[in-house]
């Protein structure tokens, strides 16, 4: 049945700029202070105090616009947005309705394997508003979040599916920690995001009405949330029912989306520009210098690990997705001096290691220097990987030298063919019916004699001379 519908998502991320100070006053941008530490009267939104914008919050916006290539508002203006809630004492909250600061743009996403591009509406500034903390018999208002710089970015409705919202979420996390527009931190609600959904029958050229799904804080909710929200709505279309459009919460706990009220309209909001601010009027020089100072995004980044490291697309995708891992394994590709050794590595050892111990690359103690020099032992056979991996092991609990680790446990390879030999012989003397399979035609056999000669070395045994010394006393 749902092969007859298609879905049509937007999605509205609401993303916390990383400035120091807040949008309007001073204020320490943080967050993790005791609760309305981070406060002065603008922020508490007192009657006659005057906002004062934050440049730099504009700067992040614009570089974000250029990033998905937008088009700059060389004009751009705030507006009041009427609105009445606790969180937000002025009773108007100052964005941006009829010029905002950047205009179109796209997002391109990967879902298994497909490429496509969702479109932007457009990217605005705004302040973020105080934080409601509801206790067993009272609530409080926190308010070291109100003035937070919130940029919003709007998506068109080009999303069809909970993993495209995913993917898109994804791609759009990468590159605002790329650019240094967002820490990306989820847990600290840097990223939030607000859905609009719809269905409609396939053969239908108008979108369907749709729902909003309010307040996502995780992409995960947002994957769940959505794939319930398409079912119930198709379900309900297909029985001929009427959608309504409607404000839903998520409920995770049950897994289900439900009303919570009919949704608002622009003309609600009663939008007028915010008299105590002026324009924004963009200088052409700037707009040039921020464009210089663009960084490479994962996408170009990505590209470039394949063409200059030799790396597979694949494994080039899984190490850029996370900047300081790309960084990481950068550090270590050039001071060893082998990217594919490095790259082999960080998609093996490390990854499993960070994610073993559920935590990030910078808070591990092995450091790029260290794991170069590990990947430098094995490259002049000093160590084999048997024994390299050992040395890994240890440098990723508590650090150290490579060497001395590889000195303190013995575990140097021994490529000293006299030794080599003395085991290669005892290995043919103990085993002469696998000497005879391999002989007789049977390849596996020489494996199994390999594998003995290792096992009396304790696996210190140079693998490939072990391989060379048996093929020359056994091969015809
Ligand atoms: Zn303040």
């Amino acid at each position: 049945m749902s092969g007859d519908y298609i879905a049509s998502i937007g999605l509205e991320t609401h993303v916390q700029l990383k400035t120091r100070s807040k949008i309007w006053c001073g204020c320490a941008n943080a967050f993790g202070s005791p609760p309305n530490t981070d406060v002065c009267p603008v922020c508490l939104g007192y009657p006659g105090t005057m906002p004062v914008l934050n440049r730099e919050a504009v700067r992040l916006t614009v570089m974000t616009g250029l990033m998905l290539g937008c088009t700059i508002n060389r004009y751009s203006k705030f507006d009041r947005k009427s609105y009445f809630y606790p969180d937000m004492p002025k009773n108007y909250q100052i964005s941006q309705y009829d010029r905002p600061l950047c205009l179109g743009g796209a997002v391109e996403i990967e879902v298994n394997g497909a490429r496509k591009t969702i479109r932007i509406n457009r990217i605005h500034l705004e302040e973020d508003v105080a934080k409601n903390n509801h206790f067993e018999t009272a609530s409080g208002v926190d308010f070291n979040r109100a003035g937070t710089p919130l940029m919003e970015i709007v998506s068109e409705p080009d999303i069809a599916s909970a993993d495209e919202a995913f993917a898109y979420l994804q791609a759009l996390k990468q590159m605002l920690v790329y650019g240094g527009i967002s820490d990306g931190n989820l847990e600290q609600g840097n990223i939030r995001c607000d859905i609009n959904c719809s269905v409609r029958p396939r053969d239908q050229e108008a979108l369907g009405t749709k729902t909003e799904i309010k307040n996502m804080n995780t992409f995960r909710g947002v994957h769940r949330s959505l794939n319930y929200e398409i079912k119930r709505q198709i379900d309900v279309v297909s029985a001929q029912g009427v959608i309504r459009q409607e404000t839903r919460r998520w409920d995770d706990d049950h897994g289900v989306t439900r009303a919570m009220r009919s949704k608002e309209y622009a003309h609600d909001y009663r939008y007028f520009p915010e008299p105590d601010l002026m324009p924004v009027v963009l200088d052409e020089a700037d707009i040039a210098r921020w464009k210089e100072s663009l960084p490479e995004m994962p996408a170009a980044r990505r590209e470039r690990f394949v063409q200059d490291y030799g790396l597979p697309d694949y494994d080039a995708g899984v190490l850029v997705a996370d900047k300081a891992v790309a960084d990481y394994f950068e550090a270590v590709a050039q001071a060893a001096d082998n990217p594919k050794a490095a790259s082999n590595w960080m998609m093996t050892e490390m990854l499993r290691w960070l994610s073993d111990q559920d935590v990030t690359i910078e808070s591990v103690p092995i450091q790029p220097a260290q794991l170069a020099a590990l990947i430098r032992l094995v490259d002049e056979k000093v160590v084999n990987m048997p024994g390299a991996k050992i040395v890994f092991a240890e440098l990723a609990e508590k650090g150290g030298d490579p060497r001395a680790i590889v000195e303190a446990k013995g575990l140097a390879q021994v490529s000293d063919s006299g030794a080599l030999d003395a085991w290669v012989e005892a290995a043919i003397a103990e085993n002469p019916k696998s000497v005879a399979d391999y002989q007789g035609g049977k390849k596996a056999a020489l494996q199994f004699l390999m594998g003995q000669v290792m096992r009396a070395s304790k696996g210190k045994a140079n693998p490939p001379m072990v391989m060379d010394a048996l093929r020359k006393r056994l091969d015809p």
